[in-house]
């Protein structure tokens, strides 16, 4: 007996991507074999990507859900809401702007019921710009490092997860989140598989050099506590040094007299102001982690869910215009 398969996609702005995205994971889907569901989430957009999913939605009634949020939300809390809806016993990931090939789905779901709880893919020959190519394999080393978890491209979202993980995923009150690395708290036996990756097929990338700052910072935070321990080590560490630097300092003072200590004024310089460096990004990530904290205690909703167009997997009709806030 195989399960239900849902498929989630986050859209934001990708207005000239969407019919052939439609027509590529249409087929993928319907290739399955098998009860499966397209739950798009329009992520705010401002080009009329909404009313492009609602129409999708009706033209592909019992197929396609379309969840319209009322404002941009962020990637992964789109696909947080799309999970939230959507029914299979399989929930895959995809990216609309068709930089994952959505024939890789059958692949993914397979790999899914050979046992593992999430299957990864990992990017051949990824097709980005090379800094981001650089910049996401230092990210990928820091969480294979800090988790533990073998696996090499935590970035790419072509992604399948069982029901259980998302569920857990789903009881996570918390706000800035990265759903792969989530995904791992929960997930018994991971694996990933190569897929391939093309250009973005149109418009330009939804991550600006800051909103992908802040994303690592999501990635660093949602995962561990660790550099706040580190902070108070490193901080400690320095403290030592400069102790036994300063007492190294009397000794040569006494040792050459004042006239060199004079000369040494410099050195002390450098030290502090390696210390107050120190301090300041110390600082810095102590206050990457309060915000965060400030914005789980305010409790704000993830997201506003305008309305869902569209049933699927033999949903009983609903009120479908029904607003939501999750
Ligand atoms: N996306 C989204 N909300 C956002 C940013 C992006 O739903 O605030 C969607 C976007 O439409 C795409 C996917 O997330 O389907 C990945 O975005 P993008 O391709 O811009 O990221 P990149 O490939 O540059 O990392
Ligand atoms: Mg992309």
């Amino acid at each position: 007996m195989s399960g239900s398969v849902s498929v989630v996609v986050p859209v934001y702005n990708e207005r000239d991507n969407l019919p052939e995205l439609m027509r590529r994971t249409l087929a993928a889907g319907r290739a399955l074999g098998r009860p499966w569901e397209l739950v798009l989430v329009d992520d705010g957009s401002r080009d009329g990507s909404g009313d492009m999913l609602e129409a999708y939605a009706r033209e592909n009634a019992g197929e396609v859900k379309a969840l319209l949020l009322y404002r941009n939300a962020g990637q992964h809390n789109a696909i947080l809401c799309g999970f939230a809806h959507a029914q299979g016993d399989i929930l895959v990931t995809l990216d609309a702007d068709l930089q994952n090939p959505p024939e890789e789905i059958g692949r993914l779901v397979a790999k899914v019921e050979e046992g593992f709880d999430v299957v990864g893919s990992v990017r051949q020959d990824r097709q980005d710009a090379l800094f981001r190519k650089v910049f996401s394999g230092m990210v990928n080393l820091m969480v294979r490092r800090s988790t533990g978890v073998i696996l090499h491209d935590y970035g790419c979202m072509l992604r399948a997860y069982r029901r259980r993980v998302v569920d857990a995923m789903l009881a996570c009150r918390e706000r800035s989140t990265f759903i792969p690395v989530l995904a791992n708290l929960f997930a018994k036996r991971v694996t990933e598989i190569p897929v391939g990756h093309a250009e973005r097929a149109a418009g330009t990338s939804k991550y600006s050099f800051l909103k992908l700052i802040n994303l690592q910072f999501d990635l660093l935070t949602c995962m561990t506590a660790g550099p706040l321990r580190l902070l108070s080590w490193v901080g400690g560490g320095i403290s030592a040094l400069s102790l036994l630097f300063g007492a190294l300092l009397l000794v040569l003072r006494f040792a050459y007299g004042a006239e060199w200590a004079g000369q040494g004024v410099f050195t002390l310089f450098a030290v502090l102001f390696f210390l107050v460096g120190a301090q300041f990004v110390a600082l810095g990530l102590m206050g990457e982690y309060i915000g965060r904290i400030h914005g789980d205690v305010r409790e704000r909703p993830r997201y506003i869910l305008e309305r869902v167009v569209g049933e699927t997997l033999g949903e009983k009709a609903q009120a479908a215009a029904r607003p939501q806030r999750t």
